[in-house]
């Protein structure tokens, strides 16, 4: 049997899928185990699918995830019994399964469109305070409405991937006119993101109740900003080149089945949301998140922890309201929660709110300060959830920041 650390994020519960590769092998889809990768592939050389086992082969998830939930929830089931089960083809071939450690994970989804919400009351709230009105920070529409805005799929990268820092059209403090300089607020946010598993037509509606047939399952995602150009250019149509440059996220999809367990009410929504907003159920989830900073040749500074259970918009109401009009959403489609922020300055959800627009610098272990990230940070987000016995992770997004080019 295959042995999984009590403590691994990737444990029996969880089973998430992803696409790796290892030396001399293209991109393929496995499941993590603990420490090792089970390889899908392989295991369809020694057991017939009831589906085309070709999905397996692809370099992204679509086309597994295009099975839909019937086939891929009977398939984590069928795995998830066959780990324990002596007689399984799983429990005496090690062969099926390659150590993590040698492998190289890749994008787990071809992302075809990519929507960011800002679902977190208490970041809007810090933001509306320091950019505008700190009496009157929401906005009238914000309780009525999940505001999003449409982002971009093509910068969207896997953990491991540096990013470099933007240049970008910004207006120095004191100055009035602009100038084109690398960004001197780049930033991370917090959020969570879930992967579309199923399309609906043009014209048709997703009812908050049907909501959870479409999401497939979910990845951190560390939404880059930088905040000088963003600040300058998201005047009257939003934000643009201040975010498109990169968005970065954790390389295993966790099914949304896994995070069953971890169900939480959300918060009360006071004004009363309209009926199509309105929901039966715990929507919200206990996902427990975490910022680290880690400067060249230091060790990491923890900056931030944070919950998913804070978000004031939960997914099912994202997804009604997203189809509202009749936009229709397809396989891969990936949609984040905007940044996740709670009520503490300790769990913050991006620099801009823990520095408090550069007034308040964080110090590193080095002895350093960050009002924003330095060249050479490596910023790492982790996500998990607990319960009892029961432990599903996320692993981890971790990416380093490069000078501009
Ligand atoms: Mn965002």
């Amino acid at each position: 049997m295959i042995h999984i650390p009590p403590n691994s994020d990737f444990s029996i519960h969880n089973l998430p899928f992803g696409i790796f590769s290892t030396q001399g092998s293209a991109p393929k889809v496995g499941i993590a185990v603990g420490a090792h990768i089970l390889d899908l592939t392989a295991l369809s050389r020694c057991h017939k699918f009831d589906f085309d086992s070709s999905v397996f082969q692809k370099p992204f998830l679509n086309d597994f995830i295009s099975l839909g939930k019937e086939k891929t929830v009977q398939l984590r089931k069928d795995i998830q019994s066959w780990i324990k089960d002596k007689n399984s083809v799983l429990y005496h071939n090690k062969d099926l399964f390659v150590s993590q450690a040698d492998s190289k994970m890749h994008l787990p989804v071809r992302v075809g469109d990519y929507t960011d919400f800002y679902s977190s009351l208490e970041h809007a709230t810090n933001v509306g305070k320091m950019f505008r009105d700190p009496k009157n920070a929401l906005l009238p529409n914000w309780k009525h409405i999940p505001v999003a805005y449409h982002g971009r799929a093509s910068s969207i990268i896997p953990s491991g991937q540096s990013i470099f820092r933007p240049k970008g059209q910004v207006v120095p403090t004191g100055a009035t006119q602009p100038v084109y300089q690398p960004t001197e607020s780049l930033d991370f946010e917090l959020e969570m993101a879930y992967i579309i598993g199923k399309e609906n037509k043009l014209g048709q509606t997703i009812s908050t109740e049907e909501a959870e047939e479409y999401i497939f399952g979910m990845v951190i995602f560390n939404d880059w900003s930088a905040r000088d150009i963003q600040k300058w250019e998201y005047v009257p149509l939003g934000p643009f080149l201040g975010k498109n440059f990169a968005s970065s996220i954790s390389p295993w999809v966790v099914p949304l089945e896994a995070l069953d367990p971890f169900r939480v009410k959300g918060p009360t929504q006071e004004p009363e949301v309209l009926p199509y907003l309105q929901y039966e159920g715990m929507k919200n989830y206990d996902i427990k998140l975490e910022v680290g900073i880690t400067p060249e040749n230091t060790s990491e500074r923890i900056v931030s922890r944070s919950n998913f259970k804070h978000m004031y918009w939960n997914m099912v109401q994202q997804l009604a309201h997203h189809t509202t009009n009749g936009c229709n959403v397809r396989v891969g489609d990936m949609i984040a929660s905007g940044t996740i922020s709670g009520t503490e300055a300790s769990s913050f959800g991006s620099m801009l709110e823990l520095s408090w627009a550069g007034t308040k610098p964080i110090k590193m272990h080095d002895g350093s300060e960050r009002k924003f990230l330095h060249d050479g940070d490596t910023v790492t987000m982790r996500a998990f959830s607990e319960k009892g016995h029961i432990r599903v992770g996320f692993g981890e997004v971790l990416t380093k920041i490069k000078s501009h080019i």
